[in-house]
């Protein structure tokens, strides 16, 4: 059962604290893909406090695992501790460390996995994914617009290598003919891709 309660304290300390969760719009479209493509198992890179877990959990069915990975410890203990509170810790395995060095030690295979992590890093996580996703299942990547940046021209902004990242990614997942991809304005940019 989850507490529903919690999960709104965690949201307000989150944004109180200025932790970078997931938007509400971008959750909205999850949700929905989540109720349609009923997932036994997730893979998240970029854990935070558990925000976006503990809502997955929700979406899902009481069989879904979610594995989820945070590279800050502080931010891990935070999660440990509230996917406890929210009472969802059986289906949420957190674990701690830089997600490039983890993703080659996983052995599971994912339906779902949601990219939500360092902007800069994304083609490697995109690359270890396909090692690591199921055939017809889904890549999500949020942040993949990051502000309006990657679709300008203006590449002199100090994230300009996290930009290129981003850009790299997204060519990656047009241009790829074994992908159907399609890339959402809500949040700060939400890319979908099926691996055929
Ligand atoms: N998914 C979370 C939510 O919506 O509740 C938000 C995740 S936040 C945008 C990104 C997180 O990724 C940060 O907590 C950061 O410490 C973590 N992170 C950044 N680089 C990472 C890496 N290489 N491996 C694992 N986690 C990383």
């Amino acid at each position: 059962m989850i507490n529903e309660e919690e999960l709104k304290i965690l949201k307000s300390k989150a944004l109180n604290d200025h932790i970078p969760i997931i938007m509400d719009d971008t959750l909205e479209v999850i949700r929905e893909i989540l109720e349609n493509e009923k997932p036994s198992r997730i893979l998240e890179i970029g854990t935070a406090v558990g925000y976006s877990a503990s809502q997955f959990a929700k979406y899902t069915d009481d069989s879904c695992i979610i594995d989820t990975i945070e590279l800050d410890e502080e931010r891990a203990k935070q999660a440990i501790e509230n996917v406890k509170k929210i009472g969802v810790e059986s289906r949420i395995n957190i674990i701690v460390g830089n997600a490039v060095d983890i993703l080659p030690t996983l052995n599971n295979k994912y339906d779902i996995i949601f990219i939500d992590a360092a902007k800069g890093k994304y083609p490697i996580f995109l690359n270890e994914s396909l090692k690591l996703i199921n055939k017809n299942g889904l890549i999500l990547a949020d942040n993949i617009l990051y502000k309006g940046y990657v679709m300008s021209d203006y590449n002199k902004h100090k994230q300009r290598t996290a930009v290129n990242h981003l850009r790299e990614y997204i060519k990656e997942i047009t241009e790829n003919p074994d992908f159907e991809s399609k890339i959402l304005e809500v949040g700060d940019g939400l890319s979908i891709t099926r691996i055929k």
